[in-house]
């Protein structure tokens, strides 16, 4: 899966993206990601790519012309891939693992427009963009980091990226349930220890009690999944190890 990041930062999202899991998968070619500076694309003799916006208020906005020839050069990159071109921006959609996992089904490239300042001419996005994604009820400086959020939570999901899809299948969200709580050696630290269960060696038991914890935790801190996980109240027995995939 190709990402193309179109910002006024690209050394900033390249550099997030170099690095750990995502970095790897790009070294082993199992995503591809570029990003390209807007700004290069600007006809003016200073690089300027913003300016204040008709009718007043505050801030800067981009400019329509170079976001708009950034946004076509790029496209025309890699005219044989399925593409979608994504604005990150808090008035898109909200972003979640599902819709994440949608994108990496349905296209081989997505083109994420980032931007700054006030955002980016109306014109622009009309005429680019084929939706707006959002990560969150809250507004950021810039769409770099969420550009940055809506590539690792879709190349996660893009085979040879995690060593297995069960890795991010059976994870919080994902799983319908929050994770259950995980533990590691030592088995004693600073006087507490691993609940026995996970040391027994009984497999049947260690889902059975994976499985009430995920419940627990999510009834308590998200009603809302486990309504969505249980629509019709908990079943009587679930089956074992059982989170819905
Ligand atoms: N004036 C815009 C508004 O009220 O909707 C906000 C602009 S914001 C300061 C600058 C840029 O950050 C946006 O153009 C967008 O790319 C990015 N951004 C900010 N918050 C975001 C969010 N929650 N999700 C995705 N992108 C966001």
């Amino acid at each position: 899966m190709r990402f193309d990041i179109l910002t006024l930062f690209p050394e900033y999202v390249d550099r997030i993206l170099s690095e750990s899991i995502i970095g790897r998968a790009r070294k082993s070619g199992a995503i591809e990601v570029n990003a390209y500076n807007i700004r290069d694309y600007s006809e003016d003799k200073n690089r300027r790519v913003d300016d204040t916006p008709y009718g007043g208020g505050m801030g800067m906005l981009m400019a329509a012309p170079p976001v708009t020839a950034a946004v076509e050069d790029v496209k025309a990159k890699a005219p044989d891939k399925s593409s979608r071109v994504i604005y990150m921006s808090p008035k898109g959609r909200i972003l979640t693992q599902e819709y994440a996992a949608s994108l990496a089904e349905k296209y081989d490239r997505l083109i994420i427009l980032c931007g700054h300042y006030e955002g980016i001419d109306q014109r622009a996005l009309d005429l680019c963009v084929d939706e707006e994604i959002s990560v969150g009820d809250y507004v950021l400086t810039g769409g770099e980091l969420p550009a940055c959020i809506l590539v690792d939570s879709v190349a996660r999901t893009v085979d040879g990226v995690l060593s297995a899809p069960e890795c991010y299948q059976s994870e919080s969200i994902a799983g319908g349930l929050l994770e259950y709580p995980q533990y590691t050696r030592p088995f004693e630290f600073r006087g507490m220890t691993v609940p026995e269960v996970l040391i027994s060696g009984n497999h049947a038991k260690i889902d059975e009690w994976r499985l009430e914890q995920a419940e627990k935790l999510t009834l308590e801190r998200r009603p809302d999944l486990y309504n969505r996980f249980y629509p019709d109240g908990k079943p009587e027995k679930k089956k074992k190890g059982g989170r819905k995939q």
